[in-house]
């Protein structure tokens, strides 16, 4: 197997017929960026509430830059939207499989997905055609979708995915590396040679060091949050500044500022599942990983001791306390609220006996109607301003932009106590001490 690196960048391509299988966070913006590049591409996903909402223009996912994309690519009739894999598959010469890998019981990826893709796929497939996983997949599970397909006339490639949600778009026009994992060197080079528009370096490897690449990766990065997390926990216990500290490290170019703010908790659908699937793929073979189970387990910490802080602030008692949360996705710029950190957190809050009234800009329109099943036992509020009426204490656990903007004079009169817990270090604690509350945030004096 050759391995190596070459660069994608340069060059016109053809034009070539691609299908995307599943338009969710991953598959939307890769579908929108092909077409952008100037291939002809069609979407094929099982949800068809989700096809029909495309096919009027609507996105259903948060992601800015997203819209316009997907517009651009469907006036100019490169981007189409069907209801079953199958449709969009048959006679393509690229089918990128983008479907969801959710965690199994045991801690590894849940491949059925994959598998029912494959299988619906495979009949179907041009000859010559290559499909291309797009998925974050185990060591071996480039194997296991040629065997589903059952096609000796196709090639199957890995092509791990590294876009993070909330800058989707940019992050797929502008990927920092192509990585295509292929036992046959020239479906590999075809794979890049789609994306040469990018500009991007291409790294060529073997199907498995492809696969482990994607898990190293979101290792490393839980690494580092989970790192920076416990840093800031020594901070309060030497009484050091932890947004000083950054500084002075991530100044370092060896270290940088990337992923290193500290937090409630790292979560999301990518950095818990994949951290669980590596540990069991390490497991499998033989190797304990005694790294990452402690940044596993410092991130499980770091959740517990956010309740800690917000029942600290009501007095060391939830029950009969009225907590107000701001941010209930895993980030800012998402509406993703799987594996959410900030959920996580409201929900032991409400379980502990706290009414929590939260708040996040993706659920305004929740407000009113029946909570989704994640967010039972939270009452949600219209905006930030009703979720701090007669609270107890304010947990901000998402770092959007509009809460920079609040008027904390207003907040202050509208609480029952002035007390905020900033898990994510957005304010000024000398100022918010000044209009009269009683400030913690992470890592801080
Ligand atoms: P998602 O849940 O947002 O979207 C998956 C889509 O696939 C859904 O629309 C679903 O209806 C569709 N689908 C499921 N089975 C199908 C089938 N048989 N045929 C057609 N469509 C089907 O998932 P996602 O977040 O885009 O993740 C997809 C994969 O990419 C996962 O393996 C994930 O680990 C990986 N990944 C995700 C991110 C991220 O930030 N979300 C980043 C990198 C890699």
């Amino acid at each position: 197997m050759s391995s190596g690196r070459s660069a994608t960048g340069g060059g016109a391509t053809a034009s070539r017929d691609v299908a995307i299988i599943g338009v969710g966070y991953v598959g939307l913006p890769t579908a929108a960026t092909l077409a952008h590049l100037g291939h002809r591409v069609v979407c094929g996903d099982t949800d068809e509430a989700r096809i029909a909402a495309l096919r009027r223009g609507e996105m259903p996912i948060l992601e800015a830059g997203l819209e316009q994309l997907v517009r651009a690519g469907m006036a100019a009739g490169r981007l189409r939207f069907v209801t079953s894999a199958a449709a969009a598959a048959e006679g393509a010469e690229f089918v990128f499989l983008c479907v969801p890998t959710p965690q199994s019981d045991d801690g590894s990826a849940d491949l059925s997905y994959v598998e029912a893709a494959a299988r619906e796929i495979g009949p179907v497939l041009a000859g010559g055609a290559v499909v291309v996983n797009k998925s974050t997949v185990p060591v071996g599970s480039t194997l296991v979708v040629e065997r589903v397909l059952g096609r000796t006339d196709v090639t199957v490639v890995s092509n791990p995915e590294f876009l993070r949600e909330g800058t989707a778009v940019h992050d797929s026009l502008h990927p920092d590396r192509l990585l295509v994992g292929a036992d046959d060197p020239e479906a590999a080079a075809r794979v890049g040679r789609l994306f040469a528009g990018t500009g991007a370096p291409l790294i060529v490897t073997d199907a498995t060091t492809a696969e482990t690449i994607k898990y190293a990766s979101n290792a490393f990065l839980a690494t580092k949050l989970s790192f920076v997390n416990a840093m800031a926990r020594l901070c309060e216990a030497v009484g050091a500044d932890v947004r000083d500290l950054l500084l002075g490290l991530g100044y370092d170019k060896r270290i940088g500022f990337d992923y290193l703010r500290p937090g409630p908790g790292w979560g999301g659908s990518c950095l818990p599942k994949d951290t669980a699937a590596l540990l069991r793929i390490a497991e499998s073979a033989g190797y304990e990983f005694p790294l990452l189970r402690g940044v596993v387990s410092g991130n499980e910490e770091q959740i517990a001791s956010m309740v800690d802080k917000v029942v600290a602030e009501v007095g060391g008692q939830a029950a009969g306390s009225v907590v107000a949360v701001w941010g209930l996705t895993f980030k800012a710029n998402t509406d993703d609220r799987r594996t959410s950190p900030a959920v996580d957190i409201a929900r032991r809050l409400a379980a502990l006996g706290a009414r929590v009234q939260a708040y996040d800009p993706t659920v305004t329109g929740l407000a009113t109607g029946r909570p989704p099943a994640d967010l039972t036992g939270l009452e949600l509020c219209p905006d930030a301003y009703e979720a701090c009426r007669g609270a107890d204490a304010l947990a901000v656990l998402t770092e959007w932009d509009e809460f920079r903007r609040v008027d904390f004079d207003k907040v202050r009169d509208l609480m029952a106590s002035p007390r905020v817990m900033d898990a994510r270090n957005l304010f000024d604690p000398a100022a918010l001490r000044r209009r009269g509350f009683a400030y913690t945030g992470i890592g801080r004096r």
